[in-house]
């Protein structure tokens, strides 16, 4: 490798920010700063080329110092032992941006004037492995599914929205987006399994269209495949956007019969049910949610399939081994609309089992997006600090955790839980969806 390579390969993201304690790193002499040039005199370009080059059991390892210096480092090691590296990003690579201009995209429902990571649309099939996102495939070529398969990347979350190409194309704006069913099929010749997820937009790929989206992906069922209906968010900003109605209680129901009459036919034929609805839907049509056992491990949790009953069988597995006190305690909860009346509910559990603690649980209306919006995640710093003034917060208030995305401190206003803290003039802790964590961070253990 020439130098003018090495420094066109000299990526930001390949700077060293922290070694593992008593790691072949630390002993190598490897420190945080240092910049990792090649493994192998292979070119790095993302986490999966790293991870696959430090398998081998001698490597031959470059690293470039602060100060210029390049050590040249042999390393002789285990099978698949790793280095103690933590690199600046845990891609090594800048994310992949999505090509798309979907009907249904909430980035482009957001008010103008918020931070820029806001309004980031990733797409990035590495980001489907490692953080479980939803990509569409629309800005991947050939090479990129080879990759995929290479390193065996699976599962990989698919968002198909239709298998109707002319209506995928319609959602998705983008002409590459009907090559889905070859990309899809390509995948599955390689057994990478494929989770799938759509955003069901009233009018336009619900009734016949879902059945037909439903039936085409049943195929991959052998893969240990599942999909996910979720209902698109409708917030207050669309102006210029196709117009979509949301779904009444009435669609609910009707959605969920349709879904169960699939359900039926994948458990009988192939012991799966294969398909699920969001809670939203169950929410929305007043019906009770099903039980543990209905979601089958629940494959689905990141697009809300399940997840109320998950927290609340977790809940009362905990809650029922445990003996109450009578040490007094006073705190607070803000919730989304959604989950509030869950939220109550266990609250109510807790405080009658341990007689003088005292939660108080406010249903926050979302009025920064419209008040059609109710999940927890999209809470705003706010309508937390607007309607929570003058009310008792006792002496921590929790906030859903999931409306601070991961290892930050900011809500999608851009607003700081320390800025609620000083606004409130409370401490602000973060509520955790496991339901035996929730009751323990009220009472303790
Ligand atoms: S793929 Fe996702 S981020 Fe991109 S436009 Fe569609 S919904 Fe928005």
């Amino acid at each position: 490798m020439n130098e003018k390579t090495l420094d066109k390969n000299i990526k930001k993201q390949n700077v060293i920010i922290k070694i593992e304690e008593d790691s072949i790193a630390y002993e190598m002499g490897i420190e945080p700063g240092d910049i990792l040039i090649s493994i192998n005199d292979k070119e790095i370009k993302d986490v999966f080329d790293y991870r696959y080059l430090i398998q081998d059991e001698y490597i031959d390892v470059i690293i470039r110092k602060p100060n210029g210096e390049e050590w040249e480092l042999e390393i002789e090691k285990d099978d698949f032992e790793d280095l103690g590296i933590v690199f600046e990003s845990g891609l090594m690579d800048k994310a992949k941006s999505c090509s798309n201009k979907c009907i249904f995209c909430f980035i482009d429902q957001n008010p103008k004037g918020m931070r820029k990571t806001i309004y980031f649309k990733d797409d990035d099939s590495r980001l489907s492995f490692l953080q479980g996102n939803y990509i569409t495939l629309t800005n991947m070529k050939d090479e990129d599914l080879d990759r995929i398969i290479f390193y065996h990347l699976s599962p990989i979350n698919i968002s198909v929205h239709s298998t109707d190409m002319e209506i995928r194309k319609f959602m998705l704006k983008n002409p590459n987006s009907v090559k889905l069913m070859e990309q899809i099929d390509k995948l599955a010749s390689a057994n990478i399994k494929m989770n799938f997820q759509v955003v069901l937009c009233k009018n336009i790929n619900d009734g016949k269209s879902l059945d037909k989206t439903i039936q085409d992906l049943s195929k991959y069922i052998h893969l240990g495949s599942s999909m996910a209906i979720v209902p698109l968010g409708v917030t207050k900003y669309r102006d210029g956007l196709t117009q979509i109605e949301s779904f009444s209680k009435q669609d609910c129901i009707n959605i969920i019969k349709q879904v169960d009459k699939w359900q039926q036919k994948f458990k009988k034929e192939q012991n799966t049910k294969f398909v699920f609805l969001s809670d939203e839907f169950y929410l929305k049509a007043s019906i009770p949610l099903p039980n543990g056992e209905y979601y089958e491990g629940y494959p689905q949790l990141e697009n809300g399939v399940g997840m109320i009953t998950l927290m609340e069988e977790e809940f009362f597995e905990y809650f029922n081994k445990i003996k109450g006190d009578s040490i007094e305690r006073n705190y607070s909860v803000a919730t989304g609309k959604l989950a509030y009346p869950l939220i109550k509910k266990l609250c109510d559990k807790i405080c009658e089992k341990f007689t003088n603690t005292k939660i108080n649980v406010y249903e926050i209306k979302n009025e920064f997006f419209g008040e059609t919006i109710t999940v927890s995640g999209l809470l705003t710093g706010v309508d937390i600090v607007k309607q929570l003034k003058s009310k008792d917060l006792g002496s921590i208030l929790f906030l859903p955790e999931n409306c601070i995305r991961a290892d930050d401190t900011v809500l999608l206003d851009d607003m700081d839980i320390t800025d609620i803290e000083k606004q409130l003039n409370i401490k602000v802790c973060l509520s955790k969806d496991n339901g035996s964590d929730f009751i323990k961070q009220f009472i303790g253990g």
